[in-house]
Parts: structure tokens; sequence; C-alpha cells
């Protein structure tokens, strides 16, 4: 309200001030980026934020918040530690996406209870203290039915639904543009109970959308079964660069590049630490950066993307970039003086203060680099040095999944043929068609025709009764009943062993975890010869394959105080071609070793066996 007297045109002036107000009333809001919108609009509450008052983001945050809202971005995912800001940048999506673009939002936390407290107590006070949000909510006391705590309803037509990623049902009866998932390392295994993963879920209710947005985040847990790493390796992977005060050179923050003064003895032995003297040393000239240096950094940081852009923004920050007070250098490498002796505290530095996952001693695979190097070659298109060919079967509820695997000299070997056939094993049908694949003929490329020499069909499942049938018939083709075992073992045993009802069935144990670290040891072969594992460009050979044939890692486990190892199949991951390769090398084991030598070699060279 303006009191400066206007005596003379007074009414046209008020007009014109009505016109300017309606048609500024009837412009549709300003379309602006997460960031412009935070910085514009956003305010911190009392209650959730140590600086109440006008938010001001730090420099990494804008890229983050600029990704969600980018219109070629489909997914987000961010791998961070605490203390990064990452809680109020997903309180802006939900700040945006009711004032900016009015959306039904999914926003889900690990249990129920988080999920309530999430809503409570950072979204309810964000409501009623941003002042454009207060606008639209209106009075958040009423007792109106649109604002319940896991359900918030807004008459633009907005929404939010709060899940907690351990409520069976919580999916159901929700549509959502936009699905935010928060701590995702968080979240019970097992989940959504019978229903599966969670995120999978969540993710299904926003396929309405073509314009959907899909959002991780987390701070990471255990290598190899964090999923956050997982579908950070899947995204572009953007790291924050910043330039070094001294001589400019662009870099990233790294704990290794964080250092601090020690006094030593003449031995070099450390006799004291000196956190107050926490600093980095420029990557690229060694030059000495200080704390007082981090503002102006942060400020004028990047993110630098290490992998093509293909709709999925992936940003990795941690702690050492945080401008929280709690975050500085010193108190990090105080932090870590504290716990660098106790492995499950130093579990929990590495997650919460680096946002890197935490690797337990083991072996894990890249499935990634193993997929870039397919090769031309088929099961009708074998290298000439192929001595046998055998083949893997699991038995599932509602398939049967085999491995054909062509081997050549000293076990360099050629998968060649992944096939999932489906039906019920209680009936013949499924049979059948194993009973085919596993007669039907492969050829090399001269045309030399190539038969499966053994087959393993694994009798560990709810069917044993029909593999022992099957295998029973087809002994003399080599078609074995087979059991895995875990421990110390051979892959293929010295005798069957007896199974079935009575015992009166023969089976073979295979030990499975000795397979897989040949496997494993075997995968990690590059160059072709002795061991190498070739994969083919074909169809079966997809991303899920190798997927699966990477998906267990190993663990050390510690019992009464006794290390073992151990391999570990994350909750949720399929390892059907990883299984089925064990049975085909344990079938591959099974044959004489002249079958597989030199002579085996010669022997499958004769010329009655070509191609028709
Ligand atoms: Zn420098």
């Amino acid at each position: 309200m303006s009191f400066e007297p206007s005596y003379s045109s007074g009414s046209a002036r008020f007009i014109d001030r009505c016109r300017r107000a309606l048609a500024e009333a009837l412009k549709p809001p300003p379309k602006l980026t997460l960031s412009q919108w935070a910085n514009r609009y956003a305010h911190l509450s009392a209650e959730t934020s140590a600086d109440a008052g006008k938010f001001r983001a730090f420099g990494y945050q804008n890229g983050i918040m600029d990704a969600i809202t980018d219109p070629a971005v489909r997914r987000v995912t961010v791998m961070k530690s605490a203390r990064v800001g990452y809680t109020k940048i997903l309180d802006h999506v939900v700040g945006y996406f009711i004032h900016q673009d009015p959306s039904p939002m999914l926003l889900v936390q690990p249990r129920v209870e988080d999920a309530e407290d999430y809503s409570r107590t950072e979204i309810a006070p964000m409501l009623r203290d941003t002042p454009v949000l207060a606008e639209i909510v209106g009075d958040l006391k009423a007792k109106d039915s649109n604002q319940r705590i896991l359900k918030r309803s807004f008459r633009n037509g907005a929404s939010v639904a709060f899940i907690g990623a351990n409520s069976p049902g919580g999916f159901r009866r929700i549509t959502a543009r936009v699905a935010a998932f928060d701590e995702v390392d968080g979240y019970p295994v097992g989940g959504a109970g019978e229903e599966g993963d969670q995120i999978s879920l969540g993710i299904k209710r926003t396929e309405s959308f073509w314009n959907r947005k899909i959002i991780l985040g987390s701070t990471p847990t255990l290598k190899g079964i964090s999923r956050i790493e997982r579908s950070f390796a899947e995204s572009d992977q953007r790291r924050y660069h910043v330039p070094c005060p001294k001589c400019g050179a662009m870099q990233v923050l790294r704990w290794s590049s964080l250092t601090w003064n020690k006094d030593l003895d003449d031995a070099g032995k450390t006799l004291a630490h000196h956190p107050e003297t926490a600093h980095f040393i420029c990557e690229a000239k060694g030059c000495v950066i200080e704390e007082h240096h981090k503002p102006a950094m942060i400020d004028a940081g990047r993110w630098v993307a290490e992998r093509p852009f293909e709709g999925h923004a992936g940003f990795h920050i941690w702690a050492g970039y945080s401008l929280f007070e709690n975050a500085s250098w010193r108190n990090l490498v105080e932090e870590f003086l504290r716990v660098r002796h106790n492995p499950s505290e130093l579990k929990t530095f590495v997650n919460t203060v680096l946002g890197e996952t935490w690797e337990e001693q083991g072996e894990t695979v890249e499935a990634h680099g193993l997929a870039k190097r397919v090769e031309v070659y088929g099961a009708d298109q074998l290298p000439e040095n192929v001595v046998a060919l055998t083949a893997g079967v699991d038995t599932q509820d509602d398939r049967l999944e085999v491995h054909v695997v062509a081997f050549g000299p000293k076990e360099e070997a050629w998968p060649c043929q992944y096939e999932v056939l489906y039906g019920d094993p209680a009936q013949s049908k499924v049979w059948h068609e194993l009973d085919e694949l596993l007669k039907r003929d492969f050829f090399t490329e001269s045309g030399r025709r190539l038969r499966i020499k053994a087959a393993c069909v694994d009798s560990g499942g709810h069917h044993a009764e029909r593999v022992y049938a099957f295998c029973r018939d087809r002994r003399t083709r080599r078609v074995f009943a087979t059991k895995g075992a875990s421990g110390p073992r051979p892959i293929w045993p010295k005798h069957a062993s007896r199974g079935g009802a009575g015992g009166a069935q023969q089976v073979f144990i295979v030990g499975v975890d000795t397979a897989k670290d040949a496997i494993y040891g075997r995968l990690r072969i590059q160059k072709p010869g002795p061991g190498y594992i070739h994969f083919p460009q074909d169809d079966g050979f997809d991303d899920a394959y190798f997927a699966q044939l990477t998906s267990e890692s190993v663990v050390t486990r510690f019992r009464e105080g006794r290390p073992y190892r151990v391999w570990v199949l994350p909750k949720g991951r399929r390892n059907e071609v990883l299984d089925t390769f064990v049975l085909a090398l344990a079938a591959l084991k099974s044959l004489p070793f002249v079958w597989t030598g030199w002579i085996g070699w010669l022997l499958s060279r004769l010329p009655l066996r070509s191609r028709p």
C-alpha cells in the first residue's frame, strides 16, 4: 500500500495498478531452474537449520538442483556423505514441484517412521515458513484432510505421498511424476515383501508420465552391495572440480590429498598429529590449500562428467567440499584419527564422511568392462580350437536356464548360447525342450560339427525328483544331476553321492565356491589365451547377462572370531548366469582329461563330423 499523495490522476493510476496486478496474476509463474527457485524463494526454518532465514546454496548444490529440473535429465543419482546439505535439496524439490510445476510426487524413506518424520519435521516447517508455499498451502493447522502426514495435497494439483520402503503395500494406488528415493542404501532387504524391489516398484508408479523424474540419493554402504553405488555407476558420474587458489588448476578434492602436520621421531615414527593444520595439497603443483580458501573455491567450482550423458546425471559429493562448520577439514581429520584403528568405525567414516562404499576384503568384477569386450562369434561360428562344449542348467519354479559354453585348450572359454526355457518343471514340456537343446548341433567357422559333451543339471531346488529322472535316462550322454556345496572342495567330485528318496539317485556335489573363484579370476584376465573368457555379440548376452554373471562378491565374515570367506549375492539381484556357468565348468571337469587335452582336440577334428 502506498501513502504518497495522488490527487490528480489517482483513479487512473489505481486502474493501471489493477490492470498490472491482474496481468501478473494470470501470467504463469516464471519457469525457473531448481537452483534459481531455491536461491530466490527457499527459506530455512529454525527447527531444521542452524542458520534460519533465506537459503543460499553452496556452489555444488546448484548443479545438483539444476539437473533435477533439466528437461533432458530423467534420472538423478546423488552418492554423498552426510553434512553436504542433501536433505535441503530434497526439500527444495518438494517446494519446487508444489509452486513452479505442480505435480504428484512420491517420496520414499527407508521406514514408515522415517517418512512420517520427514513429512513432519522437514516438509511441514518448510510449507509454513516459505512465503510462496504458504500461500498455496493455506492454514496447516486447520483440520484439513488434504494435509495428512503421509499424504499432502494442494489446491493447485500438486501432491506428495511419503512412503516407507518397509511397507509392502505402500506403493499401491499411487502415481507420481516425481519419485525421490532417499537413503536407498538403508532400505531394508526383502523390502517390499513379496512385491519385489522398492525402487523398481516406485519407478513403476511414474511410468504414465512422459516427463517423469527419478531421484536417488544416499550415503553408500558396502561395495558391491550398495544400491547408490550401482546407480551412480550407471550415470554420467559427475565430480565437482574446484580451482586451486594458488595456481588455478581445476581438480577434484580427494581425501588422499588432505594432509596435516605430524611430529616424527628419528626413526620416522609418528609421535603426534596436528589436525588443526589440516590442508589439501594441490594435485597439479603441490600448492598448499587451506581451509580459508574453501568458500571461494567451492563458489568457483563446476561439475565434470566422467562418462557420456544418457539422460542419467550422477553426482558424487563428500564432506571435504562442505561449507558447514562441523565439516571443517580439521574436524574431518580429527574424526579420522579417532576411528582409524577400528574397522567398523572406519567403515562408518568412509561411508558418511567420504561418501564412498566400504570394500570388505574380497573380489568383485565390473560388469561394464566385460560387456564392452564382446566379439563376433556364435553357436554356428565357433573358433576352430574349441575342443568341448558343455552346458549348465539351473532349475527354477517357472523355468530352466541353460548356459552352453565352448572350451578350448587350457580352458579358454566361449559361452555361446544362453537360453531361458519357460514352463513348469513339474510338467514334461520344458524338459523335452531342454533335451532338444542339449542334442542340438553347434558348428565351428569351417563347418565342423560339435555337440554338447556333458551337462550338469542343478537338483538343489524344488524339482529334484524331476531332475533325477531326466538325468537317469541320459547318463550315457553325460547329463548329470548335481548339487552345489560351499567351502573348499573340488569343482567336480571324485565320486557320485547318493540323493533322492532312499538315496536311490546318483548326484554329484559341485564345489561352487571353488568354481566361482576360478570364474571370477578368469574374468579378470584381459588377454585371450589360457583361461580367458570370450563373450559373443548375440541375443542372450545382454546387460542383464553381464549383471548376473558379476552379481556376487566374496566377503570376509567372522564366526567365533575366525574369518571365513563367503560368496554373497546382493539382495534383489539374480545370479542364474553365474550359477549355470559354474555348472558348465563342472561339466567340463567331469570329462576325462583325454577328451579335453590335445587328443580330444585331434578327435574333434575327425572329418565325419562336418556340417551336413
Ligand atoms: Zn595449485
